[in-house]
């Protein structure tokens, strides 16, 4: 007997990580040729490299709605980008401490954890959406608070 059943355990859950895609830069953005680099780019989910034009803009990330919906600063590439040339969680991203904040399907907040600096992110995310009433993780930065990116179930 077969079975065309595929089971997916937690632990294993693939997941989804999803960039801003990059809003057009209004005139209150501050754009600079970035010198020395390391600006966590939410457009292509890396860090920027020394010489790279980039925007600080504000934005409100889609998924949380009413109370939740959060307007802050984040850098994007100030000109067109390619976005993630990797899929998985970023790789420069991981220096940073995250908080993970997850949201119901309705966009409220449900819960979330502090993630430190290091290679636990995966797991974390995947703690969070292994309850079927989250639809989404956002990461932030702890200090800032500043939106870095969405994390789903793929
Ligand atoms: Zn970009």
């Amino acid at each position: 007997m077969t079975s065309d059943a595929v089971v997916t355990a937690p632990d294993v859950m693939p997941l989804e990580f999803v960039p801003l895609l990059r809003p057009g830069i209004g005139s209150d953005a501050r754009v600079r040729i970035d010198a020395e680099g390391g600006a966590p780019l939410r457009c292509c989910l890396r860090d920027s490299r020394p010489g790279e034009r980039i925007a600080l803009i504000a934005i409100a990330a889609d998924g949380p709605r009413g109370a939740y919906r959060e307007t802050g600063p984040v850098f994007v590439h100030a000109d067109p980008c390619p976005g993630p040339a990797q899929p998985g969680y970023p790789a420069d991203f991981r220096r940073r401490a995250q908080v993970f904040r997850a949201y119901d399907w309705s966009g409220c907040i449900s819960g979330g954890t502090v993630v430190p600096a290091g290679s636990g992110q995966e797991e974390a995310a995947r703690q969070l959406l292994s309850d079927p009433r989250v639809a989404f993780v956002q990461t932030r930065n702890v200090v800032f608070g500043c939106y870095m990116l969405t994390i789903r179930r793929a």
